[in-house]
């Protein structure tokens, strides 16, 4: 029995990466996958190659107009919400290289990351819990990320974004189990998965890029990137009734790197 079977589930972000990832776990596991993103092209690309049971849908997780016609759309054609999982994010370096360290990090910068990460898990959650409430039950999964757990000097925003989604993370499954609803919310802390988020930060060039990849990984213990289907495994087991007692958790995929406390500053020079 495929441990997802007919269960409802809308991913965002979902046309690349994690995302994507998740979304083909899902469908593996008897999911159907309502696959959104910004990028409309990149996610019926996605859909093609997905086939099963999956439809693209176009979400900005920063509008709430876009929640409140996807999650009403979901429910009018399947008739429930299941699983939602907040995967859309940006590290604020799509564009290049920016100050995002706390002495020089401009206000409309931080706020653009905190918009789509933290105010996206937000509006997620809010529209997820409307949803699920017809049932009284689902699993919402917040992909926050390691650096939601410790500081990072030059992703103050990043960081932030990622530390609150912890945090509402913990408040929504206690709200819910407050209101007598089995929704169940928890958050996935990724370190250094291989994905396009990566592209600006790794270079073109081919002796550039390893050292740049080598360079990502120093601090790791196990000294490689995590694959998108290393995380989607997670995910998988959170939105399965397996995980029917996991509730406000965190877990930490990394490669054993928040083990320890082997990180010392960057050199001063
Ligand atoms: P990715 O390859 O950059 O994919 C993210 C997707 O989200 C892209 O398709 C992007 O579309 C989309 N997106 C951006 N802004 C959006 C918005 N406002 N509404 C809807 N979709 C939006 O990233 P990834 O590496 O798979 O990361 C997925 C999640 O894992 C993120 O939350 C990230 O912070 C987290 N994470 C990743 C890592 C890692 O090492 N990869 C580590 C820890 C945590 P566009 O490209 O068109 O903007």
């Amino acid at each position: 029995m495929p441990r997802l079977n007919n269960k409802v589930s809308l991913i965002t972000g979902a046309s690349r990466g994690i995302g994507l990832a998740i979304a083909k776990a899902f469908l593996r596991e008897g999911a159907i996958v309502i696959l959104s993103d910004i990028d409309t092209d990149l996610g019926l690309l996605a859909i093609k190659e997905l086939r099963g049971k999956s439809q693209f849908c176009r979400l900005d997780v920063r509008q709430e107009i876009d929640w409140e016609k996807v999650t009403q759309e979901i429910i009018s054609r399947y008739g429930k919400l299941d699983i939602l999982v907040n995967n859309a994010g940006i590290t604020g370096f799509e564009n290049g290289v920016v100050n995002h360290d706390p002495e020089n990090v401009n206000l409309e910068d931080w706020r653009a990351v905190h918009a789509t990460n933290l105010e996206g898990t937000l509006l997620g959650c809010k529209y997820a819990i409307r949803a699920m409430r017809k049932n009284r039950e689902g699993s919402i999964i917040n992909i926050s990320s390691r650096s939601g757990l410790v500081g990072i000097p030059r992703a103050a925003a990043y960081a932030s974004s990622k530390a609150a989604i912890r945090n509402h993370t913990k408040t929504v499954a206690l709200y819910c189990a407050e209101e007598g609803l089995n929704i169940r919310c928890n958050s996935i802390h990724p370190a250094a998965i291989l994905t396009p988020m990566w592209e600006p930060m790794l270079g073109d060039e081919p002796k550039v890029r390893e050292q740049n990849m080598r360079e990502f990984i120093k601090d790791c213990p196990m000294q490689r990137f995590g694959e998108p289907s290393e995380v989607a495994s997670l995910a998988v087991l959170l939105a399965s009734d397996e995980a029917a007692y996991m509730n406000g958790t965190e877990l930490t995929i990394d490669g054993a790197l928040l083990a320890g406390s082997a990180v010392s500053p960057a050199s001063r020079t």
